[in-house]
């Protein structure tokens, strides 16, 4: 276990000094980034490790598995983060135990995260997702721009639910960053609408940099600090 939490430990130092520099580089304060340490795949005891090494948020990307560690976890006081692809017949159950809900790509989710926020008696921040995949193709999830609108509006309707942003996955086989930079213009055009949604959770083990340059507020990474995760079944 000693080993585990060095490795965690000298993995979490030099990420967290990739995101120093990298908020250098931008011109932008060593505190404007937050880390959000994506923990599928590894067991509740790695994200205890986490803890204790000072981590404050971690994401999750399948209901049942974020559901068992959320539970198992909940003495240590952790934001979790659920990043994964929702179904609808699963939402109210996810905004249970999501602290941020980062995945809310259609308006269809917005009916029963609310209510599952509300029968826990508890806001639950949203951030609606968007596609940055090329117009028709398919890919990693996420509202078009087009849609971003629609569904931000409703979220903000929501009386248990809070607006606070948006969240991007870098699409597959295109740089990141100007991925990143249209990720950027769809975060301003909305913060014009909502003032209140200025998160925009962006980045992850392979491409923080190139979020970070482009304005991410959040950073969402999961290999670089815990190892490679189990092939996908
Ligand atoms: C798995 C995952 C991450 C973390 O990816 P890494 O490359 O391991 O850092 C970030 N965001 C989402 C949505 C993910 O599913």
């Amino acid at each position: 276990m000693d080993e585990r939490r060095d490795e965690l430990a000298a993995n979490l130092a030099a990420v967290r000094e990739r995101i120093r520099a990298a908020c250098a580089a931008a011109g932008r304060g060593p505190d404007d980034v937050g880390l959000v340490v994506v923990t599928k795949f590894f067991p509740e005891s790695d994200v205890r490790l986490l803890a204790d090494l000072g981590v404050d948020a971690v994401g999750e990307n399948r209901h049942q598995e974020a559901a068992a560690k959320a539970a198992a976890c909940a003495d240590l006081g952790l934001s979790w983060h659920f990043i994964g692809s929702i179904q609808s017949n699963k939402a109210a159950a996810v905004a249970a135990y999501s602290d941020v809900v980062e995945s809310v790509d259609r308006v269809k989710l917005v009916a029963p995260l609310d209510r599952g926020a509300q029968e826990r008696g508890r806001d639950v921040d949203c951030l609606v997702q968007v596609s940055l995949d090329p117009a028709g193709a398919q890919g990693r999830g996420g509202a078009s721009p087009e849609e971003v609108r629609r569904v931000a509006d409703a979220v903000a309707a929501a009386p248990g639910l809070r607006l606070r942003g948006v969240m991007a996955v870098a699409p597959l086989g295109e740089p990141a960053l100007p991925a990143f930079e249209r990720l950027a213009v769809v975060a301003a055009e909305l913060r014009r609408d909502h003032a209140e949604a200025t998160v925009v959770s962006a980045g992850m083990s392979g491409d923080l940099e190139e979020a970070i340059r482009c304005g991410a507020t959040h950073v969402r990474v999961g290999s670089a600090v815990l190892g490679q995760r189990p092939p996908i079944k």
